[in-house]
């Protein structure tokens, strides 16, 4: 069984095609900068590479690029769309509507077209990428909808909902969804595999740490608790956006800068965060890279706020579950940066994590480790997260049911 992967982002569409036989990329690919310059990169398992600058105007034109260099000429790794058994989408919120992946049909269709307005820049691109598959590909194979949001619909209301008036809750659905929920399943049932432990015995906190960065408390299998809010916006401190803030500081700064609620909104996602703090860059490579030339004391400073934040959730997702086993690290800079790890594990024997450092800087890239040091109660770990393949497989496992 072949699944192709889509990924559509507000300007982007990433995809993988996987051969299920043994869970492996045939080709992955991105089209970049839809609607500006346009980009498209696509390389294929035996390692050959198109790399062009292609206007494509809108997601549609993204697609057809997608399916043809799949398909035909000196890039493609399939001759016939016949041989694409399903397709599995990911979706960034799925409302309350979607606690689980789902196979399209049209009450599907309907009840997504109902929320597609929980993430307008990702929702609607998303349909779009839907749409060209039904045209496109027989009526016989099936689409599955992958929701990001899907994994947190098992958090109690004391942890989804805000504190404010309950009929905003109602009216609006105002509420936390949370985000990079395939990515916690993902790595907490990968944790949960390493240490043979079943899932439903443990209680795990995983740390999704990349541009976007969220964490989840995961007990008993289920998520009861996350980061990211209403929005992406909320939670840690991230590469530009801000996470969680005092509300008083939005008002107070639309106030006195003059700024219309889309400006504050821009400010918040786009001028905060590492970047907002550090005024140098919101790559944490960047950062640390201007830290070991001892010449930036805000990148210092940005980087300690941030890795302080993820610290103070990890705290309280361990009260949250009334203990911890596992604590995990994953997503570009969970992975990759020993700095963050290191910060964000010092000074927690208390709770029963210490990580071994010299093991914690000889972590290579895309491979998992566990870095806990010896003795520790609580295990830590390194798992590359990977979101596609979580997608495949539910859309594998849903294909198998029907
Ligand atoms: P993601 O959103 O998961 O793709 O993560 C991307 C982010 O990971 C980048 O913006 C970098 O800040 C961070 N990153 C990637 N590689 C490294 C590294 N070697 N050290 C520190 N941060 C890294």
């Amino acid at each position: 069984m072949k699944i192709l992967v889509i990924n559509a982002g507000s300007s982007s569409l990433k995809y993988q095609l996987i051969d299920m036989k043994d869970n492996s990329r045939l080709a992955i690919g991105i089209c970049e900068r839809i609607g500006t310059s346009g980009r498209f990169k696509h390389t294929t398992s035996d390692g050959r590479v198109y790399d062009a600058q292609i206007p494509m105007p809108n997601h549609n034109v993204a697609f057809h690029q997608m399916l043809d260099t799949l398909l035909k000429g000196e890039y493609s790794v399939i001759s016939d769309i016949s041989e694409i058994n399903a397709i599995g989408h990911r979706i960034v919120n799925g409302g309350e509507k979607f606690s689980k992946s789902v196979l399209v049909d049209d009450q599907v269709l309907k009840d997504f077209g109902e929320v597609i307005n929980f993430a307008p820049l990702h929702n609607p691109p998303a349909m779009v990428c839907i749409d060209a598959c039904l045209e496109m590909f027989d009526s016989k194979v099936p689409n599955v909808l992958v929701f990001e949001t899907a994994f947190h619909q098992t958090m109690p209301p004391k942890a989804y909902l805000f504190g404010v008036e309950y009929k905003y809750y109602e009216k609006y659905k105002v509420r936390r969804y949370g985000a990079h929920g395939t990515s916690h399943r993902y790595v907490g049932n990968r944790c949960a595999e390493i240490m043979n432990k079943d899932i439903k015995d443990l209680k795990i906190v995983t740390c999704h740490i990349g541009n976007g960065s969220s964490l989840a408390a995961i007990k008993n299998g289920v998520c009861i608790d996350t980061s990211m809010g209403f929005t992406p916006l909320a939670g840690v401190m991230m590469g530009t956006r801000s996470g969680t803030i005092d509300p008083s500081v939005v008002t107070f700064l639309m106030d006195k800068e003059n700024l219309s609620p889309s400006e504050m909104e821009d400010m918040l996602n786009k001028r905060s965060g590492l970047l907002g703090i550090s005024g140098i860059s919101s790559d944490s490579r960047d950062l640390e890279a201007a830290i070991a030339k001892d010449d930036a004391k805000m990148a210092h400073l940005a980087l300690g706020v941030m890795n302080y934040q993820i610290k103070s959730y990890v705290g309280a997702y361990v009260a949250a579950m009334n203990g911890i086993d596992a604590l995990v690290f994953t997503a570009g800079i969970g992975e990759n940066s020993d700095r963050t790890r290191r910060q964000v594990c010092e000074d927690m024997d208390y709770l029963g994590i210490k990580i071994d450092d010299k093991v914690n800087r000889s972590h290579i890239r895309d491979t998992e480790l566990e870095i806990t040091a010896p003795g520790a109660r609580v295990r830590t770990f390194i798992i590359p997260t990977n979101e596609e393949l979580m997608i495949a497989l539910d859309t594998k496992r849903i294909v198998e049911s029907l």
